[in-house]
């Protein structure tokens, strides 16, 4: 019943998502192995010395430096024949991937995983996070992706084998063109401890900087509510909920924001809530566990002049 991580690199360092999918597996099985698709084999290390994993099964092809999805859910599927479990940290690379390993195993995905109860039983959220399911399966094969803010980070300290695979490259029909990353000194949005979070009430883009001074001045993630997004203040990386990133930091400061579910479901798990809003009976402010219930403007203002 041994289990595989897929391996997700920022870089060249292993991502905090890989880090928990590695916390889940080890749950499942006592034999992890993890997987590196990569176009350099420098960079299993980092995965190689996470505390837990047994063999680092590399990859290495100059057209894995922007994993295409059609040659990579090819590859991981073969390798699966040695698995039982392929656990990877929910995230846009997992979820472009494993549907189509589910598809070519020809068994049902598992998204979202936030508990696991046993080998074959999980609970993961419905309904934008309003309802938590326990989900059995009698898949043979059980790929599954996890929550990386339900599940430890799994830590360095270990040093496990390496193992380089050659098989032959699939065709694809699909050829990589560019990639256009958004590039931040800001923590990570979803592996942040501080996001500051803006939303409609800020009106517009240029009020929207009042947001990104606060983060700076916090060190914390920007985050952002959907209406945010879709009127032009921030790009649709930075937008947290259901459709959006989920995260879970120590402080999650909502700015202008009302808590709709969607929104909810993105960060409802975050330590402590505090909420700059003029309306008491937005939701957002009724799960707060700080209201600061004044004009959104008189705040940041206050709080990006406050010396420390
Ligand atoms: C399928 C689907 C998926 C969705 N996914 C997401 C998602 O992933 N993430 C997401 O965020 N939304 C999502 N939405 C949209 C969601 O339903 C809400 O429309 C959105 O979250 C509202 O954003 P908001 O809170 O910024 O705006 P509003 O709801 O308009 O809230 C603005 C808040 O600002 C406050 N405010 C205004 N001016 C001031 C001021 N001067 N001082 C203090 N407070 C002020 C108001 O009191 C209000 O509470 C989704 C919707 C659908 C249908």
């Amino acid at each position: 019943m041994s289990a595989l991580i897929l391996i997700e690199l920022n870089g060249s360092e292993v991502s905090a998502n890989s880090r928990a999918a590695l916390t889940a597996a080890l749950q499942l099985s006592d034999s992890v192995d993890a997987l590196v698709l990569t176009n350099d084999s420098a960079n299993a290390s980092s995965a190689a010395s996470m505390s837990g994993i047994n063999t680092v099964k590399t990859i290495v092809d100059d057209s894995l430096e922007h994993a295409n999805v059609e040659v990579a859910s090819k590859l991981i599927a073969d390798v699966m024949s040695d698995y039982k479990f392929l656990v990877s940290g929910s995230s846009t690379y997992s979820k472009n991937i494993l549907p189509r390993v589910g598809a070519l195993l020809d068994v049902q995905p598992i998204s979202d995983v936030c508990e696991i109860k046993s080998s074959n039983t999980f609970v993961r959220p419905l309904y934008a996070g309003n309802v938590m399911a326990t989900v059995e399966t009698s898949d043979d094969t059980i790929v599954m992706t996890v929550r990386a803010t339900a599940f430890e980070h799994a830590e360095d300290g270990g040093s496990a084998a390496l193992e380089a695979l050659s098989p032959a490259m699939p065709e694809s029909n699909s050829t990589f063109i560019s990639l256009q990353e958004s590039q931040s000194e800001r923590p990570e949005l979803t592996t942040a401890e501080r996001i500051v979070s803006g939303g409609r009430g800020l009106g517009s883009k240029d009020n929207f900087a009042m947001i990104e001074q606060l983060a700076d001045k916090l060190d914390a993630a920007v985050g952002a509510s959907r209406a945010a997004v879709d009127a032009g203040f921030i790009s649709n990386d930075y937008q947290v909920g259901q459709t959006g990133k989920v995260v879970a930091p120590k402080l999650y400061l909502a700015v202008g924001i009302s808590g709709a579910i969607q929104h909810l479901a993105g960060m409802k798990d975050s330590q402590v809530i505090v909420v700059i809003n003029n309306d008491p009976d937005a939701p957002m402010s009724r799960m707060a566990d700080i209201v600061w219930q004044v004009d959104l403007f008189d705040a940041l203002n206050e709080l990006n002049a406050y010396q420390v």
